[in-house]
């Protein structure tokens, strides 16, 4: 760049640093993403971790959030290569019976099948299906005053209690308690703790109104499409480019960081007042992850057929099962039967693995920065439901706390949310502020998950984040 100051420079090229960097693109701005890593996308990456031609997704694997983001869908990733998988079934949840309750695309077929809770179902999920687009809007972002007054307070009033408060205020069977259990098992906080019926129910709704699909080929193709729109629109990307202070930047006229509190902290230094500094250090991460991924000789032999037909299948039985798993990795202590959220991209994408071959993805909560190693565990839990899953292995890998942080210094104690996102720091991330994205500081911007609507892939952090530098560098 011949001298001339960047627009922006945006450090990290996760979901959220690609995102912003194509909003400020969009917006005609000179843009500049900085990676640490040799490769692109942060939690969106695949790679061969277990045996060639295996093509693992090293973090997230399906994309409800993505599909249900109003960022995403304006922007033309088709074009850029991005083609989405959607598995008959997007969730199954298999019971020690042998059966199985699933979420289908349709909230009938689903609540068909819940026998005495059909129609609880119908009455919880219906209404905000039908307004999923607007709910998506209103609600996938930083706190606004709704414009869609009714429907947001419906959701409201059903979603400001715990996961399993929505599962035992709605319905009375352990299948349909299950289905909620697992859904609520994404919010990476306990089935007790408050608002995790809220993120159950926006994957719920998300599920029937847009599904649970895979990238195909894995979510790199997800950084891939919006890497390639952003040089499209006239962007650079370095990789192999670690941050550790701001002073080693190129002259920009502002940044924005898709980093978490921990190492803002670190990189920005004093340039951030002591009082942000100070609620910054503050900020609370949870639990970490325990993640498994599985070359496979064949598909898993699930007991029920369901499960065969499904992209994510939640282990992990009943409601009580769950909730015990999730309390104990919060409280610090270990579950023997770990609730395990689990993919199988090859039922769907062979292009995956080797004909006739299959990966399988899954990880379970473990306490924060635990050493424990969940592999016999996690795979126990699927043997439980799928006998003779073990006899099909060719290859394991396996990530601990410690090497999720290694792998991206994001993942604090192996946390892949950006951070607790309980009540308070679900709206109230990085720290309280009008504008979440901003700083004290002029022209420094959070994108990443630490801020608004927090973790998973639908770029939105960073967009708004972009929104807000755009506006100061008008
Ligand atoms: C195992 C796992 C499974 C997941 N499953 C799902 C899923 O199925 N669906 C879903 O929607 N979400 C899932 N997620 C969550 C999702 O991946 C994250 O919420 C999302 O990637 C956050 O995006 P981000 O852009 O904020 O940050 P990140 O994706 O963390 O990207 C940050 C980037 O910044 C780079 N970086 C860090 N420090 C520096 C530095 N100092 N200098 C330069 N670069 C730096 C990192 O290398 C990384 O590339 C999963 C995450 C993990 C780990």
């Amino acid at each position: 760049m011949s001298g001339k100051p960047y627009d922006a420079i945006v450090v990290g090229s996760g979901p959220n640093g690609l995102g912003a960097a194509v909003e400020l693109a969009r917006k005609g701005r000179s843009v500049l993403i900085l990676e640490a890593a040799d490769t692109i996308g942060g939690g969106t990456r695949t790679k061969e971790l277990t045996l060639p031609g295996f093509l693992h997704d090293v973090c997230s694997a399906i994309h409800p959030m993505a599909l249900a983001s109003p960022f995403f869908s304006e922007l033309p990733l088709a074009e850029h290569g991005l083609e989405w998988i959607h598995p008959p079934l997007p969730i199954a949840h298999p019971l020690d019976d042998g059966t199985a309750v699933v979420l289908d695309r349709s909230v009938d077929v689903t609540a068909d099948a819940l026998g005495s809770d059909a129609k609880a179902y119908r009455r919880l999920m219906s209404p905000m299906v039908a307004g999923s687009a607007k709910l998506f809007r209103e609600l996938i972002g930083p706190l606004r005053i709704p414009r869609h007054a009714i429907l947001t307070a419906r959701f409201a009033w059903r979603s400001v209690r715990s996961g399993s408060g929505l599962a035992k205020r709605w319905f009375d069977t352990p299948p349909a308690r299950a289905l909620i259990a697992g859904l609520a098992g994404h919010s990476q906080l306990p089935l007790e703790k408050t608002p995790g019926a809220a993120i159950a129910l926006m994957l719920g709704i998300a599920g029937h109104a847009v599904g649970w699909p895979m990238p195909r080929g894995g979510s790199q193709k997800i950084a891939d499409a919006l890497a390639s729109l952003l040089r499209k629109l006239g962007g650079t990307i370095e990789t192999n480019r670690r941050v550790a202070s701001l002073t080693e930047l190129p002259p920009s006229r502002s940044i924005l960081l898709d980093l978490t509190p921990r190492q803002i902290l670190v990189v920005v230094g004093d340039r951030l007042p002591a009082r942000y500094r100070q609620r910054l250090a503050g900020y609370r991460y949870g639990m970490g992850i325990f993640k498994v991924d599985w070359a496979l000789s064949g598909p898993i032999p699930w007991r029920s057929e369901a499960c065969r037909r499904a992209g994510t299948v939640h282990v992990g039985g009943t409601l009580d099962e769950i909730a015990a798993s999730e309390r104990a990795s919060w409280n610090g202590n270990i579950p023997d039967r770990p609730f395990v959220l689990l993919a199988q991209p090859t039922l769907f994408d062979p292009s995956r693995a080797p004909a006739g071959k299959h990966i399988a993805w899954a990880y379970c909560h473990v306490p924060h920065a635990s050493t424990a190693d969940m592999t016999e565990r996690i795979e126990a839990q699927i043997e439980r439901f799928a006998p003779g899953f073990r006899d099909l292995v060719l290859a394991r890998h396996v990530m601990n706390p410690a090497a999720m942080e290694a792998y991206n210094p994001n993942y604090i104690g192996g946390e892949i949310n950006g951070g607790v996102a309980d009540l308070w720091q679900l709206f109230a991330r990085p720290v309280p502020r009008f504008n979440p994205y901003s700083t004290p500081a002029a022209g420094i911007y959070i994108c990443s998950s630490s801020t608004p609507p927090g973790g998973g892939v639908h770029g939105l952090c960073g967009y708004f984040a972009a929104r807000s530098a755009n506006r100061f560098l008008s």
